[in-house]
């Protein structure tokens, strides 16, 4: 079994705090990562604070990671000693129902997730990557160019992912006027991708004072949502709107900017549910709700490679590991610029106080 520390909550209510585990050795077909940074989620903080029910504590969380392959099993063809890699939000799935047979992994009823998730293979629970070390299946395992900043690419794993794929199976182009709503982790990252497909982008924010950035970033347009006036003006004109907010809000105030036939895809997965959407909204004008979940394993490694061919990676603050705390108050409050990343080369000040 190879030793491993990381930082684990041990209830819903407490901070998290260094916790040693074992992960398996790895089998024929694993890759044994050292980890060297991964980022935050906000679905990290719903499920240390049990926001969605169903967390099994101690939670260890984490799905934004990229390391360097250490070891690998005897089966393992593809992955190199030393290799920079990641792992996202998924670490293995049952690899033969339809979801799987069409490279939908995330959507796989077997699929197993990077962390609170019982582990077929130990039948204990996934651990994940706030962490030095994580061995997984060279299935989920994918390749960075070393051309990327590693910190910076680590939020693409799952904040690149969620919002690169439903831009995708929507087929996002230069023709389309598209909104994107919230500007954090998941939102900056959309703004960037919308972007570079081509679109013309309007981000809509809660927090006025993130204008300037959201232009910088790539946003021709940004609204104020607060602001009625301003929304008034986009009424019926967007081919689609990305919402990633992170709490329930008023599904109607984006529906209503939708052209005929446009969608509103719902990535954002609050605690409480949003009030029910107006039914006329989406009659009139045979406009759409619709969700979507990170991405599968082929069009991650497609993501990777779009992001080192386009230099593109997300905007990152380095937090050591002790910092984890502060950094989801701060979260809470809209406060990061737009992705805080750990580096766990702080996780040895814990392990050699014993
Ligand atoms: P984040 O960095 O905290 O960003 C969320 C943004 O939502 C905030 O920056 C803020 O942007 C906006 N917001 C407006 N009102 C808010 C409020 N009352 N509380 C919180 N945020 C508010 O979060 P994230 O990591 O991007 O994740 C966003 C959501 O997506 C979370 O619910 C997460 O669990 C979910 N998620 C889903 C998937 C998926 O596969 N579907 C994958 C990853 C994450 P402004 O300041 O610009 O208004
Ligand atoms: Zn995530």
């Amino acid at each position: 079994m190879q030793k491993t520390i990381g930082y684990a909550a041990h209830d819903h209510h407490s901070p998290l705090v260094p916790f040693r585990f074992e992960r398996r050795d790895p089998m024929p077909t694993d890759v044994q990562i050292e980890i060297l940074f991964c980022g935050v989620c906000h679905s990290d903080l719903h499920q240390v604070r049990n926001e969605w029910g169903g967390s099994v504590f101690p939670i260890v969380p984490g799905h934004e990671i990229v390391g360097r392959v250490a070891a690998i099993g005897s089966a393992v063809t593809d992955f190199k000693l030393g290799e920079l890699v990641g792992v996202g939000c998924l670490v293995d799935s049952c690899g033969t129902c339809p979801d799987c047979h069409d490279h939908q992994e995330q959507f796989c009823d077997a699929a197993t997730f990077t962390y609170n998730t019982p582990d077929p293979h130990t039948g204990r629970m996934t651990y994940g990557g706030y962490s030095n070390r994580i061995v997984v299946d060279q299935r989920f395992v994918l390749h960075i160019s070393d051309s990327l900043d590693p910190a910076a690419a680590a939020p693409l794993l799952c904040a690149g992912i969620t919002t690169y794929s439903p831009l995708r199976h929507w087929q996002i182009g230069p023709n389309d006027k598209v909104g994107i709503v919230g500007l954090g982790g998941l939102g900056h990252m959309a703004v960037k991708f919308a972007r570079a497909f081509g679109a013309h982008v309007v981000l809509f924010t809660t927090s006025a004072s993130k204008i300037e950035d959201a232009k910088r970033l790539g946003a021709h347009e940004v609204v104020v949502s607060k602001d009625s006036e301003a929304m008034g003006k986009q009424r019926a004109s967007f081919d689609f709107i990305l919402n990633t907010v992170a709490a329930s809000h008023n599904l109607d105030d984006y529906t209503a900017l939708l052209k005929r036939d446009g969608t509103l895809c719902l990535v954002g997965v609050p605690d409480h549910a949003h009030p029910s959407p107006s039914a006329a909204n989406l009659i009139f004008k045979r406009r759409r709700i619709a969700g979507s979940l990170i991405g599968g394993l082929k069009e991650t490694q497609e993501m990777l490679d779009f992001c080192a061919q386009h230099h593109i990676t997300a905007d990152i603050e380095i937090i050591p590991i002790q910092q984890i705390n502060q950094a989801y108050e701060r979260m809470l409050k809209s406060d990061v610029k737009y992705r805080f990343v750990i580096d766990l080369a702080s996780l040895k000040r814990d392990a050699e106080s014993g």
